[in-house]
């Protein structure tokens, strides 16, 4: 589909239902390296947007679906997550403001913007074992597609993948952010759960323009 509101919405309904799905899994890779709650916290705030994003007046941009998700997560998500989540998606949002239609140059500016949003509110650097080390990678990779010719859609499968990979590419390392780093050489071999939401929201995303 092209990327319009429609798509804005779906996405965000999509990840709503994979974060559902997959709660208990985040909240496991939170509980080995950190508090538990991280599924619980990324559900609890998706399923918040829901009800509110039927309510976008007419004429409402993928902006303004990212905005309403940005407010819902910093009022409704405590810990790290809500806040960095929220600044990303707001950051996302003011990039694409009053665009109808996001075109691969778009796309690439929405990550971005998201990106540089989680690093000023959060500090953190690539290989600091946190949800950066899943957006970094993502944002180099649709550059790189965008610089190729990849349509839209192809720009935002190439940062999902890009996005798992860095995921996975967490588990060997030490945590320098978060609660992952009070625990030293034992957050060694487990991945950051934020990471992993990042790379689902990223998947969901890039499935929902496909479809
Ligand atoms: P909390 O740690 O407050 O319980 P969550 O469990 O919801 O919050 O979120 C934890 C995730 O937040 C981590 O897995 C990591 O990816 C991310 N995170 C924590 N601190 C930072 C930071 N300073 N910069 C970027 N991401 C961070
Ligand atoms: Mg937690
Ligand atoms: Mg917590």
């Amino acid at each position: 589909m092209s990327l319009d509101v429609a798509w804005a919405q779906a996405w965000i309904r999509s990840s709503a239902q994979v974060l559902a799905e997959h709660r208990a899994e985040l909240n496991t890779l939170d509980r080995e390296i950190g508090d538990g709650d991280h599924g619980e916290n990324m559900d609890r705030g998706f399923q918040a947007v829901l009800p509110k994003l039927d309510g976008l007046a007419d004429g409402a941009t993928p902006g303004d679906a990212f905005k309403t998700l940005a407010s819902t997560l910093i009022s409704t998500v405590g810990g790290a997550a809500g806040p960095l989540y929220g600044t990303a998606y707001l950051k996302a949002a003011t990039a694409v403001t009053g665009v109808a239609e996001l075109d691969g140059a778009a796309v690439v500016a929405l990550l971005t913007a998201a990106r540089d949003g989680i690093v000023l509110r959060g500090k953190a650097e690539s290989g600091d074992k946190t949800m950066i080390d899943a957006w970094t990678p993502a944002v180099d990779a649709a550059e790189q597609a965008h610089a190729a010719g990849a349509d839209p859609a192809l720009v935002l499968a190439a940062a999902a993948d890009a996005a798992e990979a860095g995921a996975v590419s967490t588990e060997p390392l030490v945590a320098r952010k978060g609660r992952a780093s009070y625990l030293g050489e034992r957050a060694i071999g487990h991945r950051d759960p934020g990471a992993q939401s990042t790379a689902l929201i990223l998947r969901s995303g890039a499935d929902a323009a496909a479809s």
